[in-house]
């Protein structure tokens, strides 16, 4: 995939579905909120399509919902999602990285 800063809003307009389906991975979701945050067109892009997938259902169930607070929700959860996944990955490079250290400095005293 090429740099954020090549992306133009057509791209991240037609990232939009694929965010509102589960779709991207992380680097994309990453990518596409950061450029959602900066860039009102698109932002607003997203709430509109946000609005017309999300919204018809809800009121089909209950007639009232707060959109913005629904967005933000799942925005939300899609950086809790990356922020616990990165520190899951991080605890067990840690891990392994003391067991390593842990067998050097085993092997340094049972050679000395
Ligand atoms: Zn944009």
């Amino acid at each position: 995939m090429s740099k954020s800063n090549e992306l133009t809003c057509k791209d991240y307009e037609k990232m939009i579905n694929d965010y509102m389906g589960d779709l991207l991975n992380e680097d994309e979701v990453l990518d596409f909120l950061s450029h959602i945050e900066n860039c009102p067109s698109c932002k607003e892009e997203l709430t509109i399509q946000f609005m017309v997938s999300q919204g018809l259902n809800k009121l089909e169930e209950n007639g009232t919902f707060d959109l913005n607070k629904e967005l933000s929700e799942k925005i939300n959860s899609s950086l809790k999602a990356i922020k616990v996944r990165n520190l899951v990955i991080f605890l067990s490079i840690a891990g392994f990285l003391s067991v390593i250290v842990a067998i050097a400095i085993f092997i340094f005293f049972s050679l000395s």
